[in-house]
């Protein structure tokens, strides 16, 4: 690493109210276009007569792409003073709703765009419903056109009133409501005069008070154990509990307890395959330990560090799963669960609200899961896993759902139901 922080972030909203304009914008504003892009967008604007647009420079990055130069269209990026960002266009939402809900890739933040002037739409809730079922920590609305609305402090202060009652209800409570136009830059990079009666941060601002995740190294130690081997020598009878590191780390001499089964030990060495010998094993690493006293354990089980926060340990929990299957998720059937090395049958046992990421339509009294449903639903383990919810530690709250030996739906653990559960 360069020793700079990412942050991802994704902008949703409803068509035309200004999404693209506010990325142009943050690029342009930051400083982060490729040398002359804005001139000669400008300049190609100028020449076939047309109003220049923020928006083209995506289109610009876009053409560039197809030559095989630049950028990722979907994901954009740029740099403040305080760390570089990855701005995700979400047009393509069963892509992006999959990677998020399976944990492939995570945003940490959402811009919701909304026209001041045309006010709350349809999709304006299908996003808000969207952010709920991601679990997006930080949501910030832009009001955005606030020139077509006379920058006027009460469209503003109405359309924050309406919304933040609907977020309300899906559970939705936003960072923030900042009242911009992304076509004049107002209050995008620096405060506007035209709206002197605002007094919060601009976006750039409000994306650099967001606090990021930690990093996996600065988590609790979590090592889902995968196998146990015996030594082959005669004479030694000590065992190799082996796997990776999932997050933070371990060290010889360090006090080990593995749940569900409630058994602690020691760590006695750090046993390197073909590297030097090591003391210590971090996030990441694939590794084996020896234990300083023969206990019984089993693969599934999750060692971690006694002296750190725990993590849960439970057979009923609330998640939120993207379902990819051909045959839908049902009631009563059962399935398999592998969350880290834990395996479990599993059985789906009620239906909150589900999404059809194909067209983000939201509702409350479906039966089953659908291909391209997200769901969040409860879950229920014939027997106790160890797991972290998803917003602790998202490496060991992930989960993917097998049927038949097909894997059909992944999805992140949001919280434990199962009070008091007995260990084994
Ligand atoms: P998207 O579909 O959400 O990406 O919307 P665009 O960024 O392409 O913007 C749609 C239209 O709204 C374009 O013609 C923009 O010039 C216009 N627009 C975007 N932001 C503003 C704004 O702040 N004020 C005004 N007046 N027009 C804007």
């Amino acid at each position: 690493m360069n020793g700079r922080s990412q942050m991802n972030i994704v902008i949703v909203g409803h068509v035309d109210h200004g999404k693209s304009t506010v990325i142009g914008r943050l690029l342009a504003d930051t400083g982060t276009l490729p040398q002359g892009k804005l001139e000669s967008v400008r300049e190609s604007c100028r020449k076939n007569s047309k109003p220049f647009e923020y928006a083209f420079l995506l289109d610009a990055l876009k053409d560039e792409q197809a030559q095989g130069i630049t950028i990722d269209m979907a994901r954009c990026f740029f740099k403040t003073e305080k760390r570089d960002y990855i701005i995700i266009d979400a047009p393509g939402h069963i892509e992006f709703l999959k990677n998020m809900i399976t944990g492939a890739s995570r945003a940490e933040a959402a811009l919701l765009v909304i026209d001041a002037h045309e006010g709350i739409q349809e999709n304006s809730k299908r996003h808000g419903h969207m952010v709920s079922m991601l679990g997006v920590k930080h949501v910030t609305v832009l009001v955005n056109k606030m020139d077509l609305a006379g920058y006027s402090e009460e469209v503003f202060e109405q359309l924050k009133k309406e919304y933040t009652a609907f977020l309300a209800q899906i559970k939705v409570t936003p960072v923030s409501f900042i009242p911009v136009s992304a076509r004049e830059g107002d209050n995008i990079a620096s405060l506007s005069d035209r709206m002197e009666w605002y007094k919060g941060a601009t976006v750039l601002e409000q994306l650099d008070r967001f606090v990021s995740s930690k990093e996996l190294q600065e988590l609790p130690f979590r090592f889902p154990v995968q196998d146990i081997y015996k030594f082959t020598r005669s004479d030694d009878d000590r065992r190799i509990v082996a796997g990776s590191v999932a997050a933070g780390s371990v060290q010889v001499g360090d006090e080990v307890l593995f749940l569900p089964s409630g058994k602690h030990s020691v760590i006695q060495s750090v046993e390197s395959f073909n590297t030097l010998p090591k003391t210590k094993a971090s996030a990441g690493e694939a590794t084996g330990f020896t234990l300083s006293t023969q206990i019984y354990i089993r693969p599934g089980e999750l060692m971690v560090k006694p002296s750190e926060p725990q993590p849960e340990v439970g057979s009923r929990f609330r998640v939120n799963i993207f379902w990819v299957g051909r045959a839908p998720m049902i009631r009563q059937k059962e399935y398999k669960l592998k969350l880290g090395s834990a395996r479990a049958s599993v059985k789906l046992a009620e239906i909150s609200n589900t999404l059809d990421a194909s067209d983000l339509s939201y509702s409350r009294s479906k039966q089953q899961l659908d291909c391209r449903d997200v769901g969040e639903c409860i879950l229920e383990t014939a027997r106790p896993i160890a797991f972290d919810p998803a917003s602790a530690s998202e490496t060991t709250g992930r989960f993917v759902i097998v049927d038949n030996f097909e894997i059909c739906g992944g999805g992140i653990v949001l919280e434990n139901l199962s009070a008091g559960e007995t260990l084994l």
